[in-house]
């Protein structure tokens, strides 16, 4: 076997060094962190800057004449700048803080519903999506009288176009779709999906959770309408998320939720909201969060996002190559186009069962429904097991997951 410390085109033994938690014992046994789809681990990078942020510039942005708070809001407003370069927005006023990708989705279901959304319309989301990116398109439809259509996947867990394409029509107000599946790992097409939704001047979503800690990510050159993510996926804190909009929905939608922050003026007679981002963001912001996920966009393109998915490529194929010899193993979404991301099952045992004897070994792995049940009910499984890899992840402690598998499946043969 090669030896993965010594072939990286990054320092593994440095990078881990980065991440203080990666030295846990967990159950008295070296951490095995292999659920990074679900929140990623913190490097000492981001760390610094939010305790150096506590600890010398806290203060209130905005609105404040004194040093700390211009500080401060230089600091945050930074941080906008430092997202829009990353995914490559034409302007910092296309780039919205959330909370993350669940109060994305709400935002523009809630602004876009608003004002677009009517009886009979048609809003296309896909059977791979999580429920984060289902549930404020689905009670939208049910308060709007409207309706959603599903682009189905083929038994290998990739987006049916053809399918997509028939769904296309004059109805259709919006699509929605995962850039990655979280439960999968598949990679859609969104270029092609954005195309084909453009012929038809139709808006699309795009919840790019998963895709942005593994690939580099073009709004404009995927010419997308929305796109967004989460910060904790990309090694940053939670709490903090991104909402990327065209400029021209940014201008005509309303304000999502309202309160300091989000105006101009007001008097008792009439309001007059912000202009820009400035207007969805209400109240007093994650402030130590958008900092920290400037951090760790600086931490991750320092290390440099081809490097990063190339990598974890690597990773996944020796995963999946190792997990296939195997018997009784079953691989959801085993395509080439993916990222790091392996569901699978073993035949005749509850994926709880192996998730609880791995986490006794410290190997920390997801099971369950991964909030995608639609996905589960096309596969009729209650759930799976997903090892999700980051660039931190090495070869040696994929050896170690195969062993305590093996290890599990004979406990519950
Ligand atoms: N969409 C996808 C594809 C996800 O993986 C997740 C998180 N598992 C979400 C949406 C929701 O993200 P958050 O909980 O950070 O809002």
């Amino acid at each position: 076997m090669q030896n993965i410390l010594q072939h990286t085109a990054f320092n593994i033994v440095e990078v881990r060094e980065d991440f203080p938690i990666l030295k846990t014992l967990v159950n008295n046994k070296p951490l095995i962190y292999f659920d990074n789809g679900a929140t990623a681990q913190k490097p000492k990078q981001v760390l610094d800057v939010i305790i150096k942020y506590y600890t010398e510039e806290n203060s209130n942005i905005h609105r404040g004449v004194h040093t700390l708070s211009q500080k401060a809001t230089i600091h945050y407003e930074l941080a906008r700048e430092i997202v829009k370069k990353h995914i490559k927005a034409s302007s910092v006023n296309e780039i919205i803080f959330t909370r993350g990708t669940t109060e994305s989705v709400n935002l523009v279901a809630h602004c876009f519903g608003k004002l677009f959304i009517n009886k009979g319309d048609e809003i296309i989301l896909s059977v791979m999506e999580h429920h984060s990116n289902i549930l404020p398109w689905q009670i939208l439809c049910e308060e709007r009288g409207a309706v959603l259509k599903v682009i189905p996947i083929n038994e290998k867990g990739e987006l049916n176009l053809n399918e997509y394409k028939k769904l296309l029509s004059a109805k259709t107000k919006l699509v929605s779709v995962s850039h990655v599946s979280n439960t999968l790992g598949v990679i859609n097409d969104m270029k092609e999906i954005c195309a084909l939704a453009k012929q038809k001047n139709i808006p699309v979503f795009i919840d790019g959770a998963q895709a942005i800690p593994h690939m580099a990510v073009d709004v404009q050159d995927l010419d997308c309408d929305f796109y967004c993510f989460s910060g904790h996926k990309v090694y940053a804190p939670t709490g903090i998320g991104v909402l990327y909009a065209k400029e021209k929905w940014i201008e005509i939608f309303k304000p999502y939720q309202v309160g300091g922050g989000t105006i101009k003026t007001v008097s008792f007679e009439k309001t007059e909201y912000a202009d820009g981002p400035l207007k969805f963001e209400a109240g007093t912001p994650n402030i130590e969060g958008a900092i920290g996920l400037a951090a760790a966009l600086n931490y991750i393109n320092e290390i440099g996002l081809e490097t990063i998915s190339a990598y974890e490529h690597e990773l996944t194929q020796y995963a999946t190559q190792k997990l296939k010899q195997l018997t009784n193993v079953i691989i959801y979404g085993d395509v080439a186009n993916k990222a790091s991301v392996i569901s699978f099952n073993v035949k005749g045992i509850h994926p709880f069962d192996v998730g609880t004897l791995l986490d006794k070994q410290g190997i920390a792995v997801r099971t369950g429904h991964h909030c995608t049940q639609p996905l589960m009910q096309y596969f009729n499984i209650p759930g799976t097991i997903r090892a999700s890899f980051a660039f931190y992840n090495t070869k040696e402690e994929i050896d170690v997951f195969i062993l305590g598998l093996e290890k599990a499946i004979k406990m519950l043969s």
